[in-house]
């Protein structure tokens, strides 16, 4: 899949400003213009799958994008000057859709940096009611188009940056846009940290909703096991969008054994469909073709499949260097 030239893209051409519908515009101004160029750069380069399907028609390209549009200009109306809805030829927009692997980047007709809780429930409120295609970024690290990307809106979380440390809970609060190097920055000085992810520039949002391992989880769980309350910016059917929604707070808890259960078997019998379909595709993905990555293989994997003949030596490197297996060193944690 090869991505847009975003500086083909992003420059605006002077019929932004014409004030005339041109040839191929889906409207007057950088409104048409924004979408003559995402249609035709969908078709060409199959960028959104959204697409895929209307590629060869660009009219219905071009229709949907108007629609779109039209529904980002009601965003922008309704949220507060906290946040900001950017199209293509804003330069903000470039740092909205964008992601550190650029193949998960897509282009969306526009995208939505709220700024405060109230105006996440609005956006979601609109998005509800119109039923768009709608994608959500933390830090971005997604490997997949589609999962922290859209065609549709964008909502960037960039500017949810509070980190607020509570010494006497020893909790600390922290924004849904930070990457985890943030979060150590400000930690550091004040002697204390969290079990975030390994690598700095990974968001705190979609590391914990995913679990998130840490270099300290073997001695205090995943990420999640540790985060105590989210704030949730939800769409609510009863209440019209012209209203300003309240957020809510849930406490969240994992508690009993048996919801690790629930989980551990859910994987066990997703991999196992998912083999069942590699065979039947007649993928040979048995025997010495099987590729287990250690991070990801069950808890009562051997670990000989997993490290083979490096198994002694890596055993023997964790015993001197880190006795209570604290840093998961080398893949220690399963030793
Ligand atoms: C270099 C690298 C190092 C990594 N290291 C680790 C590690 O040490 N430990 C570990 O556990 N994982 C690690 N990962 C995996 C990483 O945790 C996941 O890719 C995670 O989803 C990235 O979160 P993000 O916020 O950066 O990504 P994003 O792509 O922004 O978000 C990931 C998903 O969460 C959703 N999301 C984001 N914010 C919100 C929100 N506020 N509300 C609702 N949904 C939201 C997005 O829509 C998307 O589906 C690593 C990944 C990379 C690329």
């Amino acid at each position: 899949m090869v991505l847009c030239n975003f500086d083909e893209l992003l420059s605006a051409p002077s019929t932004c400003y014409d004030n005339i519908r041109n040839l191929d515009e889906a409207g007057v101004g950088c409104d048409g213009v924004t979408c003559s160029r995402i249609c035709d750069r969908n078709e060409k380069y199959a960028v959104a799958s959204d697409y895929k399907n209307a590629a060869s028609a660009k009219g219905v390209c071009l229709d949907k994008c108007k629609t779109i549009l039209a529904i980002c200009k009601r965003i922008e109306n309704k949220i507060s000057s906290a946040s900001e809805v950017f199209y293509p030829f804003d330069v903000e927009y470039n740092n909205s859709i964008n992601h550190p692997l650029g193949t998960s980047s897509a282009f969306s007709i526009c995208t939505v940096e709220p700024g405060t809780a109230y105006d996440v429930a609005r956006v979601l409120t609109i998005i509800r009611e119109t039923q768009v295609p709608f994608g959500i970024k933390g830090g971005g690290h997604s490997f997949n188009p589609g999962f922290s990307s859209t065609t549709g809106i964008l909502i960037a979380m960039s500017r949810f940056r509070q980190i607020t440390y509570h010494p006497t809970s020893q909790t600390v609060e922290l924004g849904a846009g930070l990457l985890w190097g943030d979060v150590y920055q400000a930690l550091d000085p004040l002697g204390v940290t969290v079990v975030g992810g390994r690598i700095s520039s990974v968001g705190v949002a979609g590391l914990i909703l995913g679990g998130g391992y840490s270099w300290k989880s073997n001695q205090y769980g995943l990420s999640i096991d540790n985060a105590i309350e989210y704030e949730v910016s939800g769409a609510y059917p009863h209440v019209p969008s012209s209203t300003p929604p309240l957020p809510m707070i849930i406490q969240f808890s994992w508690a009993l054994p048996s919801d690790d259960n629930v989980f551990i078997d859910g994987l066990k019998s997703a991999t196992k469909a998912i083999r069942q379909a590699a065979f039947a595709n007649g993928q040979d993905v048995g025997g010495s073709k099987e590729i287990l990555y250690p991070n990801n293989a069950l808890e009562d994997t051997p670990l000989e499949q997993m490290y083979g003949k490096n198994l002694p030596k890596l055993r023997r490197i964790r015993q001197e260097w880190d006795p209570n297996n604290i840093m998961c060193l080398c893949g220690g944690f399963k030793f």
